[in-house]
């Protein structure tokens, strides 16, 4: 596979892996940005951008290599700011010209013969997952939902590393039913016994600068905190005083409509089941379908989008608390 090298300095190596070419003969490329450092040490991978609308794991990624001195670090970590650079460009979840393969989060490990998005995911997971020990890959809300700080686990063996973000890292999430077994990237590299983390914080509602940039802080802070817990920088572990391990299904609408949202529609928010949270009504205000919360939990994310077309939008998720770690 071509790759291109853009620099070395001081222990970091800027790199561009080419995936395909675009009419003007430009390279379509996946960035790699690998922090070589001293001694024995795991091989972390740290991936922003698998949905396009997600611009909170790319401002991350820049912050933590800012941050990261080669000389303080023990093995090796590898970043991949913008994965899905097609779907970056276009500010979009997925690459919009590819018609088969939207959602590259459901298609790992993709294939080397197969659509842009596939030869995308085949090429990561080949060329550069294979050089990391265990891979957190950072995702947010997008343009449609909203997201607190949550640690997605995909198996068992991302609960250590998970507990390690320290301490506004304290939900944890499982997904279950329409979530369990999905082809994403963390599934398929904990497959090939790789521990992973996915990260779900923040989405269209924090856009502001200064919310954007508090969440941005909230992942860098834990991610180095995962450093410092793997013993690969100097420094005192921070943890939560307890985690709430949750397990999730999103919540969807049937009908489209403009979302008038109730009370109880709040995040972070202990509900019971049966409350209220989102009428959707027609033009002129009638009611079509209310949305309750389907079992009690904590709401772990909330519409970042204040109408929706019909049918089967993933609008909201809701945890169940299944235990209490201290
Ligand atoms: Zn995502």
């Amino acid at each position: 596979m071509e790759t291109i090298t853009h620099r070395k300095e001081g222990g970091k190596t800027y790199e561009s892996l080419v995936i395909s070419r675009r009419v003007d003969g430009s390279p379509i490329t996946i960035p790699v940005i690998t922090v070589e450092g001293g001694g024995k040490g795991p091989s972390l991978g740290v991936v922003g951008c698998v949905h396009g609308d997600e611009q909170e794991g790319p401002a991350a990624v820049f912050r933590l290599v800012e941050r990261l001195d080669p000389r303080r670090l023990v093995g090796r970590v590898v970043f991949v700011p913008v994965l899905n650079l097609p779907a970056l460009e276009a500010r979009k979840r997925g690459n919009p010209l590819d018609d088969w393969d939207y959602d590259m989060n459901r298609l790992y490990p993709g294939g080397p013969s197969g659509s842009l998005t596939q030869r995308t995911a085949h090429a990561f997971c080949e060329a550069i997952l294979s050089r990391m020990d265990m891979v957190v890959a950072i995702h947010s809300g997008g343009s449609n939902i909203y997201c607190v700080e949550r640690v997605i686990l995909h198996g068992d063996a991302g609960m250590e590393m998970g507990k390690a973000m320290g301490p506004r890292w304290e939900l944890i999430a499982k997904g279950v039913g329409e979530r369990a077994g999905i082809a994403d990237m963390v599934t398929i590299a904990e497959r090939s016994g790789k521990p992973g983390i996915t990260l779900e914080l923040g989405g269209v509602s924090g856009r502001l600068p200064e919310t954007f940039r508090q969440n941005v802080t909230s992942i860098v802070e834990g991610i180095e905190n995962v450093m410092r817990y793997f013993k690969m920088v100097p420094g005192e572990v921070k943890r939560p005083r307890e985690w709430i391990v949750t397990a999730y299904e999103p919540i969807r609408n049937t009908q489209g409509g403009i979302l008038i949202f109730e009370e109880g529609c709040e995040l972070k928010k202990h509900v019971k089941g049966g409350t209220p949270l989102v009428t959707m009504v027609d033009v002129f205000g009638n009611v079509l379908e209310r949305i309750t919360a389907p079992y009690d939990g904590i709401i772990l994310a909330v519409p970042a989008q204040p109408s929706l077309p019909s049918g089967g939008a993933q609008i909201m998720s809701i945890g169940k608390v299944q235990e209490v770690l201290t």
